[in-house]
């Protein structure tokens, strides 16, 4: 599929290059994802860079096959403020990672996003955590301070090569507070393990104690992928301190390179103008899934290219929604041409439209072609005629069409079939009431019929009447009925 002219590239924020991806092993790439602290729900900001791992995660499988990638990403489940929340609802700790660390991963898959191969969680993994502290200890690399353990920054020539920071910019630029200065060697210098906090903490030859939030991630994504891991991935807000800290820990104790690329999406802006009210308070993606589809979300997410800066707006959602409902349409279409078979075959896919994805995962640019080539219905364009070249389905509109709807799924979007979609959230006992409500009006339809060959006006015209009415109460709900030969069907405006 892919190809020499057209490799996969990826902006990587170390090099500050674009670069041509080439994976240490094509039979097992690995990617690694900084999960959530589980203590609260997420952000909207969180699902952006959830959905890039995720649109990226999708791409390598579709090259490499879905058997030859690894995904790792982890849960943070001992933190400070977890100890806190447990506290302060006087639960224990694991009743609350354990529901958010659920929460978490429902809301995702709600926006698509597939389960990673791995889902490490940081307190089954404390032992390889101490002793990549242990190696760090011995090599000199970080030292014991009245309880804490510390990596020396100093000590390791390339310390802030990501995110470029100076030695000004870096001090006090860790989770430890004012009090642990004092403690340090540099200002800079982060912590590694840190004492007991209320009765949370476990045995180590450094003493007894509790991990820091960054040699999390080096110990877990040792221990899922490797010492040295293809992709690493995260917002750019994760870039300092704590990717930094995790490239130095993971370098100076496994003497090997950490990540060869650096995926970072970059921030997405809550502070546009336009936002409205309705949306202003809405930050959370739990909250958002209550009034939007969560392919509406995750397609308003990919408006923007990942290391481009993206402005959610309410009117970016809208726009998303009425796409998808024209995308859907044609998914509708195309279904009841050939029937069920029109089920998703990723080897049938516009190589054209994967060239986008392939370029750095250019998903607007990406969207913009696939815009363009459902507004054209004759399937005639230029456009069409260079995807039929390429690809392997024979030359037709519905096989180019079938292969662009199988193309917009390897992008995680139209994920389910088009009845569904339209139809939205319907529970049981609304969709019987508008099904008994289509029974009512087709009795009157016929009822009208009847009477007009009867020559019975009055009746025939209440009768018309009672029908329409049933159809204009529907549509006040924003249900459509739609007239066919086979029958009467439904769907949400
Ligand atoms: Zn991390």
């Amino acid at each position: 599929m892919i190809t020499e002219e057209h490799p996969l590239t990826l902006y990587n924020s170390m090099t500050r290059k674009k670069e041509r991806f080439i994976p240490q092993d094509p039979k097992r790439v690995t990617m690694y994802n900084c999960g959530p602290t589980v203590y609260s729900y997420a952000h909207i900001g969180n699902a952006r860079a959830a959905v890039v791992a995720d649109v990226l995660f999708r791409v390598l499988r579709h090259i490499y096959g879905e058997d030859h990638v690894v995904y790792a990403r982890n849960i943070t489940d001992v933190d400070d403020k977890i100890i806190a929340a447990a506290k302060e609802q006087d639960v224990p700790i694991s009743e609350i990672t354990e529901k958010y660390a659920r929460i978490y991963n429902d809301d995702l898959a709600a926006i698509g996003c597939l389960p990673p191969t791995h889902q490490p969680k940081a307190t089954n993994h404390i032992s390889h955590m101490a002793q990549m502290i242990e190696q760090l200890i011995e090599k000199d690399f970080a030292y014991e301070s009245d309880g804490h353990v510390f990596f020396d920054v100093s000590k390791y020539d390339d310390y802030g090569k990501l995110s470029g920071n100076t030695l000004d910019a870096l001090r006090g630029g860790d989770r430890v507070g004012e009090g642990e200065v004092a403690r340090k060697r540099n200002a800079a210098d982060f912590v590694l393990w840190k004492p007991e906090l209320d009765g949370v903490g476990w045995e180590a030859s450094f003493g007894k104690g509790r991990p820091g939030w960054h040699i999390e991630c080096s110990a877990m994504s040792k221990a899922t992928l490797g010492e040295t891991i293809d992709i690493h991935c995260g917002g750019v807000d994760l870039k300092f301190p704590h990717h930094e800290n995790e490239i130095a820990q993971s370098c100076c104790a496994n003497e090997k390179p950490f990540a060869k690329y650096w995926v970072h999406n970059e921030f997405l802006n809550m502070g546009s103008e336009k936002m409205s009210k309705s949306l202003g308070n809405v930050t959370l993606i739990n909250d958002l899934l209550k009034v939007w589809d969560g392919e509406v979300i995750r397609l308003a997410l990919l408006k923007a290219s990942f290391d481009s800066e993206l402005d959610w707006s309410e009117e970016l959602l809208t726009q998303s929604k009425s796409q998808l409902n024209g995308w859907y349409t044609f998914v509708a279409a195309r279904k009841k041409q050939i029937g069920e078979e029109y089920i998703y075959n990723p080897e049938v896919v516009s190589l054209g439209l994967m060239q986008s994805l392939y370029n750095n995962l250019n998903t607007p640019h990406f969207l913009s072609r696939l815009i363009d080539f459902f507004k054209s219905e004759d399937g005639e364009t230029e456009l069409l005629q260079s995807f039929i070249d390429q690809g392997k389905p024979p030359p037709g509109t519905s096989d180019v069409l079938s292969m662009m709807i199988n193309t917009t799924r390897v992008l995680g979007l139209l994920q389910k079939d088009p009845e569904e979609w339209f139809r939205g959230n319907t529970s049981d006992d609304e969709e019987d009431e508008i099904n008994d409500l289509i029974q009512q009006r087709d009795a009157a339809k016929m009822a009208a019929i009847a009477a007009k060959k009867l020559g019975d006006k009055a009746k025939m015209g209440e009768q018309f009447k009672r029908s329409d009415e049933i159809r204009d109460k529907l549509k006040a709900r924003g249900i459509v009925l739609e007239d066919s030969p086979d029958g009467t069907t439904w769907r949400r405006e």
